[in-house]
């Protein structure tokens, strides 16, 4: 066993699963109480290594230059720059070959972006694993574990390391990662007498990628990277989704169309040209032009820019996405169905009330800070006095694991905020876990989860009694509890206890608090006590803590703003109906009981039955993670497009089902995380508000280039093509078509990607994912603008060649500056669907920028005369000017008039 090795002094191989926890403490210098020291980490580090398995390294940059010379159209230019060469036309070859080297740089720089944002972000949502370091659990990268880190793993977590197990709590791993067995196994922290036992025998170890399933633990790393078992199997690293989007696909298929039509219209240019008498070299150099221009090559890269720049202000927004592909759906979500704990709510849990046998406290007091007072109506008492509360807090402290810790001079929680609400209750009444340990040793425990929706621990006391104590949803306890404790007395639980406990309940879940409830059962010595239901029956009710989770604020403006943009806010928690019902009120969610499921109704509903009842229900109560795949499935099945989130193990289904499944960055457990297509850093619902904005707004950007770029090359093949129609001479020089594709275009191209959203971005509806990426006009769009532009600029050539020859460079100098002009006023009418006037022409600033870098290009091209000598051009005077700026400007004041005249009929 290669992987189970480690020498820390360079000493022999060691068999760790054959050594005592102290024995394996000494041999890897470290301390399961402190961990090592953050000094020791580094040491190590720098020593073994990242604990990686393959490192993903960017291709090298000359890879990328030379991709960009492998196109279709760049090859067809470098053959033009040999034909040309081979005529002596040596000046267009090299222009030419300078066009293509300036091309391939600005592709390789637009790649090498792109690659390196989608590398960080791989790196944003790379695993982390909670390591002892300093004596302090911390969340580290897993890539920063070294040999001899302590690490802690609940149900949920993949496991960073190897790690030769310490203490285990009823802990479960799925190693099918490693041995293909889908059971999961059972672990212990015992040392193993079996010689080499194989992999799936390694019950006191746990390996690095397999999936903790149930329970907790800690374990001392003893190998990472390559040198764990997962490192000798090798490779089987999880890909975080494809980074081809299908707008990409759609747009590589266009491209193929595009081409086609491109090579035919160009085809028809030359034949035209040859009958109209050209020469077959000048034909041949503005066929290769045209083809250039008719290519939007561009187009993909653009779109992997913008694609990467959105996703980077998203991940300014705390919305982690970890498939490109997400970006697109996003912005036709029409359903986001959050939970409610944590992601609407602001997850800090304070225990407002207590009751306990008809008796009922109030605690005051704020967030975790472990201060407040008791009141019984608007008396103060001490709780140490009242037996029965005093049992309530403490029951409420033996079943539970949070710790309370002080960062920056606040008070946070470690572990559950549920339990981390008890823990705090307990504190204010003077108890502490410290002191209950003198007396009380947990022994056994039934962990949490959210199916069970309880959590019980055996305890015995000082005296040596054993007892459980069992904290959880009262609705499900109080089936679990034949007596009741009711004035210091057990009395056996009758209907008129019910009855008193159950409208307290509602009470209490009706004022939104979240109502925990804590029972007891006397265990005899000889008792089985090996499962949960061995003793989660017959036992005594004692009272219930209810806590207040305050909503977070900004959730209900976020709510209605995806409410305006068509898309729908479901509600699912696993708390009770009541106080979910209070919650979503409080939101605007629901007011109506009839929109408000729980998971017993929902039981119940067929396929069919639960489709009709999707549609109205916003609130999903008391359901378990189970029910969210089905109502996943309801809301897609009626034609939905979903946002679902989740943060564990049982979640993972429903968010791989769901078109944008959602992972919480703070809470989630790493299977949901790998689920998931986004990670809400902050967990908070009006991140995904902002990431379906931002995906809606990436789309439109995405939409406003496409139209700018093809409109563009529309216009150029139009001017060439009438003109040979006409039989005129060329309008524009091969070397210019190429200046203005390659070059000009690209700048205000690139400026639409970073465009700001239309203000009623989130006003409209979701865009339906099927639509082509020409709907809504753009199309049309397209060919009438580049029909304008395509007529303007030959109507400008026309005017000034005159017929007459010595007319010609003059007038294809005017026909440049026209195309480029028309081109760079047109860009303004791509920033909106609506027209030219909608928006401010100077709330883009890049896109001003960019036109004027454009316009200043193309006036070096015309008045540097090294310039004009390559580009074929003249000095222009103010009286070309004037027409080149009153025909470029044409066509866009043709449509501002023609929109403005149709709206004022
Ligand atoms: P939401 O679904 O809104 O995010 P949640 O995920 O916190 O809520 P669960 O964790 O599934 O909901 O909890 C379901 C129910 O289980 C809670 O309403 C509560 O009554 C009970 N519960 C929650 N945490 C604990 C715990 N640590 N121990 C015992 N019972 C708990």
């Amino acid at each position: 066993m290669r992987g189970m090795s480690l020498s820390i002094k360079g000493s022999e191989e060691m068999k760790f699963h054959e050594l005592k926890r102290e024995e394996v403490e000494s041999q890897l210098q470290t301390s399961t109480q402190r961990g090592l020291t953050t000094e020791e980490a580094e040491k190590r580090r720098e020593k073994h290594g990242s604990n990686e398995l393959m490192q993903d390294k960017l291709p090298s940059a000359w890879i990328v230059f030379f991709h960009q010379f492998k196109d279709f159209m760049v090859l067809v230019l470098i053959g033009a720059t040999i034909v040309s060469a081979l005529m002596g036309e040596y000046i267009d070859a090299a222009a030419i070959f300078a066009i293509i080297i300036i091309n391939g740089l600005l592709g390789f720089l637009q790649e090498r972006k792109a690659e390196k944002s989608l590398q960080a972000l791989k790196q944003l949502s790379a695993p982390q694993s909670l390591v002892l370091r300093d004596g302090e659990w911390k969340k580290v990268q897993s890539a920063h574990i070294v040999p001899g880190d302590v690490l802690k793993f609940t149900a949920g977590d993949r496991i960073g390391a190897d790690v030769r197990l310490a203490e285990t709590i009823d802990l479960e791993i799925e190693e099918s990662a490693m041995t293909g067995e889908s059971v999961p196994v059972e672990k212990h922290a015992l040392p193993l007498r079996e010689d080499a036992p194989g992999l799936g025998d390694m019950k006191n170890m746990a390996f690095m990628g397999t999936l903790v399933t149930r329970g907790s633990g800690v374990g001392i790393v003893t190998a990472i990277g390559m040198k764990t078992a997962m490192g000798n199997i090798a490779s089987m690293l999880q890909q975080a989704g494809q980074t081809e989007t299908p707008l990409q696909r759609r747009l590589e298929q266009l491209g193929k169309i595009l081409i086609a039509a491109a090579l035919f219209l160009t085809l028809l240019v030359v034949v035209i040209g040859l009958a109209q008498g050209h020469e077959l070299y000048t034909m041949l150099l503005t066929g290769v032009s045209l083809a250039v221009a008719a290519i939007p090559e561009g187009l993909p890269a653009i779109v992997t820019v913008a694609l990467s720049l959105g996703v980077q202000r998203m991940i300014k927004q705390k919305a982690i996405v970890r498939q490109l592909a997400a970006v697109e759906t996003l912005g036709c979500t029409t359903v986001i169905c959050s939970d409610k704990t944590g992601t609407m709510t602001q997850n800090q849990m304070t225990v407002t009330d207590a009751w306990s046998g008809g008796r009922h406290w109030q605690i005051s007091g704020k967030g975790y800070v472990p201060k407040g007072k008791f009141f019984e109506g608007t008396t103060e008492i001490s709780p140490s006095s009242e037996k029965s509360l005093y049992q309530l807090l403490t029951f409420g402290l033996l079943c539970n694991h949070a710790e309370l810790k002080t960062k920056e001079n606040e008070f946070i929680i470690q572990g559950d905020p549920t339990e981390g609400a008890l823990l705090t209750a307990a504190l204010k009444a003077g108890l502490s876990r410290e002191q209950l340990s003198h007396t009380f040793t947990i022994e056994k425990e039934f962990p949490f989860d959210s199916k069970r929706k309880r959590m019980t621990v055996i305890v015995r006391d000082d005296k040596g009694s054993r007892f459980a104590v069992t904290k959880g949803a009262p609705d499900v306890l109080l089936k679990k509890c034949d007596f009741v404790l009711w004035d210091k007395k057990r009395e056996v639980f009758s209907a008129p206890y019910q009855k008193q406990t159950e409208e307290m309940l509602q009470a209490l879940a009706g004022r939104a608090l979240r109502v925990i409830a804590i029972a007891y059962k006397p265990l005899q010595e000889e008792s089985r006590a090996n499962e949960s239901t061995d003793v989660e029956e017959g036992m005594t009710f004692i009272g219930m803590q209810g806590m207040i989770d305050p909503p977070r604020p900004e959730v209900k403006k976020a709510i209605a703003e995806c409410r305006q943009a068509g898309v729908k806010t479901i509600m699912i928690t696993g708390d009770h109906k009541e106080t979910a019902a209070a919650i979503a009120k409080d939101l605007g969610l629901a007011n109506k009981s009839s929109q408000i499921l729980d998971g017993q109704a929902l039981s119940e509903l067929s396929e069919e039955e639960l489709e009709k009842a999707a549609e109205k229900t916003s609130v999903y109560a008391r359901v378990s993670p189970e029910d969210k795949l089905k109502i996943v499935r309801a809301l897609q099945n009626n034609g939905h497009i979903v946002a679902m989130t989740g943060d564990g193990v049982n979640d993972a289904p429903a968010i791989k089902a769901a078109d944008i499944g959602i992972a919480m960055g703070i809470t989630g457990t790493d299977v949901a995380k790998e689920a998931s297509s986004l990670i809400l850093a902050n967990d908070h619902f009006a991140t995904i508000k902002a990431a379906v904005e931002e995906g809606r707004n990436i789309y439109e950007n995405i939409r406003k280039f496409i139209r700018y770029l093809l409109a563009s090359n529309v216009g150029e093949i139009l001017v060439m093509l009438f003109a040979m129609i006409l039989a005129m001479p060329l309008p524009l020089v091969p070397i210019q078509i190429l200046w203005v594709n390659l070059v000009t275009d690209g700048l205000p191209a690139l400026a639409l990607g970073l465009d700001k959203a239309e203000d009623d971005v989130m006003k409209r509806p979701p865009r339906h994912p099927k639509e082509g990426v020409f709907a809504r006009g753009l199309g049309w769009k397209i060919i009438s603008r580049g029909f304008l532009i395509g007529a303007a600029t030959l109507g400008a050539f026309m005017i000034v060649y005159n017929g007459e020859s010595d007319n010609l460079v003059y007038a294809q100098t005017v026909a440049f500056a026209t195309l480029v002009t028309a081109q760079l006023i047109h860009v303004f009418d791509c920033r909106s669907e609506k027209s030219v006037l909608a928006r401010n022409p100077f709330g883009n600033m890049y896109l001003i920028a960019a036109v004027i870098s454009s316009f200043l290009l193309m006036l070096a091209v015309i008045y540097i005369p090294q310039l004009q000598v390559i580009f074929h051009t003249v000095p222009l005077e103010a009286r070309e000017w004037l027409l080149v700026m009153g025909m470029g400007a044409l066509p866009t004041f043709l449509l501002a008039g023609s929109l403005f005249a149709r709206k004022r009929k």
